[in-house]
């Protein structure tokens, strides 16, 4: 399979692999397993990414979720414009965090206070911290093919994701022993997946102190509300990233008040940071927050991503909101099609295990041009021309 040659793509990334591990500063960027050279990124706006070589692409991949109103939207870039005259990073308190939590904590149902901080991995690490520290035990339940970043939670248990009887039994046997079920409610790292509802019920009932995970379906599945009340979870703490940074790097752990004044200053749960909370992502945050909160916003994202997953004829789709994963028979078989949309203007996120993101950006005629495309590619892989590929180019 031959993707088209990107020769500045080629030599940057040849550069960027002599110094930096793998060439890249997350792994997933590497797209190894797709057997391809990366995109090397130039520059983007709105729904279009452009690389190296001056070759543009509709970007489906939206920093991986976070850019809910596609890239350098002006509103956003015109008041963090403003602020950056004013300072970009003080490592000290400003108002505007205030207006920042409140937006959260109107939005998003129990949550009663908020900290904010860098990544969804800060977020994540800190909310298990805290949950152990309330419950006085240690063990965290998880479930296979979620994803919460990359810091060393210790003492875990990983279960099937979906399955009331598993969850059921460890519950019955190790139950005393746990501070805390984390879960993705909607997971999005292994594709979207959507929950069965006795599963979710059988959390409910659990009764044990739950943290959802919504740093990739906070403020974007559910509306403003986001994923855990869409289900009907009341959870204990709640972590977010991605789209409450307006594009900046961001953390978040919200929830019940008493847990989250175990945090220090006032608790002994140590959290800290540097660019915690940096007049930056939280003016970029805000500017986001607003936009999305306008009347309709989540109705017309979600509408528009379902109109377009219509015009795909076949595969298997699964979608919630502005989210999607079209899965295959097995992950090589992604391959083949991620390169014929690349080859096609066409930016997926590059692995079969990830999900896809709609912003507010995508106009209804790239999204026609896109389920065309993805029309095309199908019909021909169904035919068994799984080749189509190499004998376009
Ligand atoms: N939790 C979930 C559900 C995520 O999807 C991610 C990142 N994709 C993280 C945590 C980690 O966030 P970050 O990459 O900002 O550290």
């Amino acid at each position: 399979m031959i993707v088209r040659v990107r020769k500045n793509t080629q030599q940057i990334y040849q550069h960027l692999c002599s110094v930096i591990p793998g060439g890249v500063n997350s792994p997933a960027r590497s797209f190894k397993q797709l057997e391809m050279t990366p995109i090397v990124v130039h520059e983007a706006k709105g729904s279009k990414i452009i690389d190296a070589d001056g070759r543009e692409y509709i970007d489906f991949c939206g920093c991986w979720g976070a850019l809910i109103h596609g890239h350098a939207p002006d509103f956003v870039l015109k008041q963090v414009q403003d602020q950056m005259f004013k300072g970009v990073a003080y490592g000290m308190t400003t108002e505007i965090e205030g207006k920042l939590a409140e937006i959260v904590l109107q939005s998003v149902p129990s949550v009663e206070k908020v900290r904010f901080m860098n990544s969804g991995t800060e977020a994540v690490m800190t909310a298990v911290r805290m949950a152990r520290k309330f419950s006085n035990k240690s063990l965290i339940l998880t479930f296979e093919g979620n994803y919460h970043g990359h810091a060393d939670l210790g003492d875990i248990a990983v279960i099937p994701y979906n399955d009331k009887e598993a969850f059921n039994h460890f519950v019955k046997m190790r139950g005393q022993d746990i501070a805390a079920i984390l879960i993705e409610a909607i997971p999005a790292n292994m594709g979207v997946v959507l929950p069965e509802s006795d599963f979710i019920e059988a959390i409910k009932d659990s009764g044990l102190i739950l943290i959802s995970d919504e740093v990739i379906t906070g403020f974007r599945i559910g509306g403003m509300k986001g994923a855990s009340h869409l289900l009907g979870l009341k959870p204990d703490l709640i972590t977010f990233g991605k789209v409450l940074g307006g594009g900046f790097p961001v953390g978040a752990v919200g929830g019940k008040r008493q847990i989250m004044d175990l945090l220090a200053p006032i608790g002994p749960v140590f959290q800290a940071g540097t660019f915690a909370g940096n007049p930056i992502t939280i003016t970029a945050g805000i500017a986001a927050l607003e936009k999305a909160k306008q009347r309709g916003f989540y109705e017309e994202l979600d509408s528009k991503t379902a109109r377009f997953l219509k015009k795909i004829k076949q595969g298997n789709i699964v979608h919630i909101g502005s989210m999607f994963t079209i899965f295959f028979q097995s992950p090589e078989e992604f391959t083949p099609f991620f390169h014929y949309l690349f080859d096609h203007g066409i930016l997926f996120s590059p692995s079969p295990f990830e999900a896809n993101f709609i912003s507010s950006a995508h106009t209804e005629d790239e999204l026609e041009y896109v389920a065309n495309t993805i029309n095309e590619y199908l019909e021909c892989y169904t035919c068994s021309s799984p080749f189509l590929v190499s004998q376009s180019y």
